[in-house]
């Protein structure tokens, strides 16, 4: 059978070591979506994949395979972008791991999407370029789950349909997908709510010019509402935890 070849450009998701000389690689490509592939003495040749293979690596993929549902193997791999100013950063570095491995959990295998290639781009660039922020993480995560098809609905209240208005108070269920109005979430006291100027902060991150993100800085309280809405929401959907979320959350929590 003819193999044929094939060029993209994509991220590196994760490395499995296979045998003692090769690595599978998973990336998130910018024509073929998600897809796996063997490098061939890997760990050994160190001149013909010299350290692409690391976690949020843009790199020229050359690859063959039988296929779309077989194993590509890796005829060559080149580094576009290292993100070296990310990797000299704990707190850069987990937030990059992060993105890299929520793009993973919400990316069926084989399903190009040019836009979620180009979202994770653009915020690595701007985690390469910028400081770091509540906003870059929870906008990444508001945009991703566009993408995803889990949008929360966040603009309106899910049961009695009244538009988001200011100087109400929200809650958040997770399991119906969006916010209720106070009327009709009747809360119970352990009950968190929600202020409109986090759930207007979420909705503008959304959509916003992507140049434009460096400029938001969520208040403390926004910035606690809006984690504990995305993370219980991202934890609902994909029936688990994150972990590289709650190592990121832990770090951040301990260098702020
Ligand atoms: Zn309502």
């Amino acid at each position: 059978m003819i193999r044929e070849s094939h060029k993209t450009t994509g991220f590196v998701l994760r490395t499995l070591n296979y045998s003692e000389s090769d690595l599978i690689i998973t990336f998130y490509s910018h024509d073929f979506g998600k897809f796996k592939g063997i490098a061939k003495g890997a760990k050994k040749s160190k001149k013909r994949f010299a350290n692409v293979f690391e976690p949020f690596s843009l790199t020229n993929i050359i690859f063959t395979r039988k296929s779309r549902d077989m194993l590509a193997f890796i005829e060559s791999c080149d580094i576009i972008d290292h993100f070296n100013t990310i990797r000299q950063d704990m707190e850069k570095t987990l937030i990059a791991s992060y993105f890299i491995d929520l793009t993973d959990h919400f990316s069926p295998e084989g399903k190009k999407n040019e836009k979620v290639f180009e979202l994770l781009q653009d915020f690595l660039f701007m985690l390469n370029r910028e400081k770091t922020s509540d906003a870059i993480i929870r906008f990444f995560e508001m945009r991703l789950l566009k993408l995803a098809g889990f949008e929360p609905a966040l603009d309106h209240c899910i049961v009695c349909k009244t538009p988001v208005t200011n100087g109400n108070l929200y809650y958040f269920h997770a399991n119906d997908g969006g916010i209720k109005c106070s009327t009709c979430a009747k809360p119970q006291r352990y009950e968190k709510p929600v202020s409109t100027g986090t759930v207007r902060t979420l909705l503008l991150g959304k959509d916003m010019d992507i140049d434009k993100i460096k400029l938001i800085t969520l208040t403390d309280s926004s910035a606690i509402e809006s984690r504990s809405i995305l993370t219980e929401f991202i934890t609902h959907v994909l029936g688990r935890e994150v972990k590289s979320l709650r190592v990121m959350e832990q770090v951040r929590k301990f260098c702020t």
